[in-house]
């Protein structure tokens, strides 16, 4: 028996309860004692019966004298009362309902352990406990108190009809018969952070010696808890660090960076740059020149000026005579970069050329093929691009907008179309640290911190379906002083269908009856590609006031005329959502509002909508966000990247993981020895490579 020994064969388990545990991701011996349980309880207030105060948590071991099941006159409740005694002579009477099943099994004379909740009752005069856990006790554990009773008790996560009882008794006799335990964890740094060694963890996690502080316990904060977590984290920042590592050996493209090149870039500039903008562009440009491949983050608040910073990026890439490629989630955004960059580019005699799903098959195989020959230097395209049939003459940056709506896999894509080009990626969604360290662990960032000037703070404001009149006239008002406004309906991802007949319907009504004399637009993601550029450059050029849509809307779209922002049925968007839709507004000199229209709400709802009127700093927003829906929920489906954890919490643990980051950079730039950096890769390779999406390693 070892740790990868299949459950089916793990003492206590067999076929019926492997499928059980299987389902759950519980495979393997190693996976069982992985699984931690999600809390404990004391059980260990073992007491004579005499000494027994009603309102206390208590473990008895007593003797059951006789069981009875009284019958009700109505109705039959299954009710069963064992009278039971210990060596302190007095009696105390444990009851379960609907538990006729007990007749056979504490029959009088039996030895158990009960534990529960001291009860007085007053009409009989006597102690009682209701609903009791219970232990038979064997003969020969007669001094024992046993596992689920008398102790520290550990609750599992049931797995199907597995229960945390069950699931204690199989652990148990696992942990007891511990196979051999490899610690892979360098002895270094476990000795200097004072961490067990990984059986006593095990071991200690599952049950918990006699002394540990309940309260330490549930907060996950036991030395044996804390190895385990360390351990997770220590592990995936190892194979990241290593990553990065191998990243800069590898020989890349040095793009040059010559006096052409700079003023190029400057030439280019419709605006003064941003302190913010200058200084990560220059940290852009000398990974660049660098002869490694660039692998960088961009991070920065809706509004803050990326794309300008990937154009540039592009002018080093085309100057020297490389292409450069971009990818963007949605078709709306794609197509407004590509407006964009061909505005940048044309004049100074370079070819941009789009590539989205719904262009015609005609226009594509053009675009390919001028991908292809080199005709064209910029592509800018959404998922389209990643498709095997496209191909490029000479790739040597590889752009990725909104990042975090795509996956690490279709990232490698877009990389693998050129010979080891330069990437950047960008997302405006700001990513709280914890998660940026394990998602993106494996490239540099390079972070915005600074809105162009001249942005007043968007008004964020709250109001009822009830109040809608008032946000219309709103409306009115705005594009009667010359601006622009959108209103949102929602677009739940399984559902855009509904949210584009929503979209629809309101965008009739709206057209006919409430602004008559407007013009009004409609834009949602089922529209072909000609129908979505023509109503996005009218938008651009103001000739459309009003701008109905779904949330395809919600990443890079970028008219700095329009001043309101209107979203219907507020509540069913994520915090990050809402702020990435709101920054769509704000981007001009004017004061722009936003207005949150919701039905009734939860209190969970109520405390969504008030972070979002109480503040428009994108990273306390997104921190709030990952606390309210987790990180899953956060990132959304799309995102492949996320590790799942065993028993490491990113909410819960961030400042474990921070320790683990560091020491994991720390052993990997300077291992005790060569050998004992190659034994931890192996071993990150062979146990948590596949757990942790780590698929660079090698
Ligand atoms: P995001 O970071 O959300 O992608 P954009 O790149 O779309 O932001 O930029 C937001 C708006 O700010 C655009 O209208 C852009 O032209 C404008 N902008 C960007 N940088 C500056 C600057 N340095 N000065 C003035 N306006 C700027
Ligand atoms: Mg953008």
């Amino acid at each position: 028996m070892d740790l990868t020994t299949p459950v089916m064969y793990v003492k206590g388990v067999g076929p019926r309860r492997a499928g059980d545990l299987e389902a759950k991701g519980l495979s393997t011996a190693g996976d069982l004692l992985h699984y931690a349980p999600f809390r404990y309880e004391d059980r260990s207030n073992v007491k004579p019966i005499s000494e027994l105060a009603p309102g206390e948590m208590a473990t008895v071991l007593a003797e059951v004298e006789s069981l009875h099941s009284p019958r009700f006159q109505r109705k039959d409740l299954g009710l069963v009362e064992a009278v039971v005694k210990d060596a302190s002579s007095v009696r105390l009477t444990a009851k379960w309902f609907h538990a006729q099943y007990l007749a056979n099994v504490l029959t009088a004379g039996t030895r158990v352990a009960f534990f529960g909740k001291v009860e007085f009752d007053t009409y009989k005069g006597e102690l009682a406990m209701l609903h009791p856990e219970f232990e038979v006790l064997r003969e020969d554990d007669e001094d024992e108190a046993g596992l689920h009773t008398g102790r520290i008790v550990p609750i599992y996560e049931a797995a199907g009809k597995v229960t945390t009882r069950v699931l204690r008794n199989i652990l148990k006799r696992l942990t007891d018969n511990l196979p051999e335990l490899e610690d892979a964890l360098p002895e270094t740094i476990r000795q200097r952070l004072k961490l067990p060694t990984l059986a006593k963890a095990i071991r200690d996690t599952h049950f918990p010696p006699a002394e540990t502080e309940v309260r330490l316990l549930n907060g996950f904060r036991s030395p044996a808890q804390v190895r385990m977590i360390f351990e997770e984290f220590f592990w995936l920042e190892t194979g990241m660090a290593f990553k990065r590592g191998q990243a800069r050996a590898e020989t890349g493209i040095a793009f040059a960076l010559n006096d052409q090149v700079r003023e190029q870039i400057k030439r280019m500039l419709p605006f003064k740059p941003t302190g913010a903008q200058k200084r990560v562009l220059g940290e852009i440009a000398r990974d660049m020149a660098a002869g490694a491949p660039m692998s960088r983050l961009l991070q920065g608040d809706v509004g803050s000026g990326k794309t300008i910073v990937a154009a540039q990026a592009a002018i080093i890439a085309v100057e020297n005579g490389y292409q450069a490629a971009l990818l963007a989630p949605t078709e709306i955004l794609a197509t407004q970069h590509y407006l964009n960059l061909k505005k940048i580019f044309e004049p100074i005699g370079y070819q941009v050329l789009p590539l989205v799903g719904s262009m015609k098959k005609k226009e594509k195989e053009f675009a390919k093929s001028a991908f292809q020959s080199g005709f064209a230097q910029i592509a800018v395209g959404t998922h389209a691009l990643l498709e095997e049939n496209v191909e490029f003459q000479r790739l040597g940056l590889a752009i990725i907008d909104e990042q975090h709506r795509f996956g690490v896999m279709q990232r490698k894509k877009l990389q693998q179309k050129g010979v080891t080009p330069d990437v950047l990626v960008m997302t405006a969604t700001p990513i709280p640290r914890t998660l940026a360290l394990t998602i993106y662990g494996d490239l540099d960032v390079s972070v915005i911190d600074e809105l162009p000037p001249g942005r007043k703070p968007i008004q964020t404001l709250h109001k009822t379906a009830l109040e809608l009149e008032q946000v219309y006239s709103a409306i009115l008002r705005e594009v009667r002083a010359g601006h622009q406004a959108y209103i949102v309906y929602p677009a739940i991802e399984e559902s855009e269908t509904l949210a584009v007949k929503a979209a629809s319907a309101a965008h009739a009504e709206l057209a006919r009856d409430v602004f008559p004399t407007l013009s009004v637009g409609l834009l949602h993601g089922k529209l072909p590609q000609e129908e979505k550029e023509r109503v996005m450059s009218a938008f651009q050029r103001g000739e459309i006031h009003v701008l109905v849509s779904t949330t395809v809307i919600e990443v890079g779209v970028d008219v700095p005329n329009a001043s309101v922002m209107v979203i219907e049925n507020a509540e069913r968007f994520g915090l990050a959502q809402i702020h990435q839709l709101r920054g769509r507004v704000g981007r001009g000199a004017a004061q722009s509002y936003c207005v949150l229209v919701t039905d009734k709400l939860s209190e969970m709802g109520k405390e969504r909508i008030r972070t979002l009127v109480d503040s428009t700093d994108g990273f306390y927003i997104a921190e709030m966000d990952l606390r309210l829906r987790g990180p899953g929920e956060f990132l959304g489906t799309k995102q492949s990247g996320l590790p799942v954890f065993r028993i490491g919490n990113l909410l819960r643990d961030k400042e474990i993981l921070e320790e683990a980051r560091t020491e994991a950079v720390s052993f990997v730039e300077h291992p005790p020895t060569a050998g004992d950096l190659q034994r931890a890769i192996e071993y990150v390779r062979e146990h948590w490579q596949r757990r942790y999406g780590l698929a660079l390693i090698g």
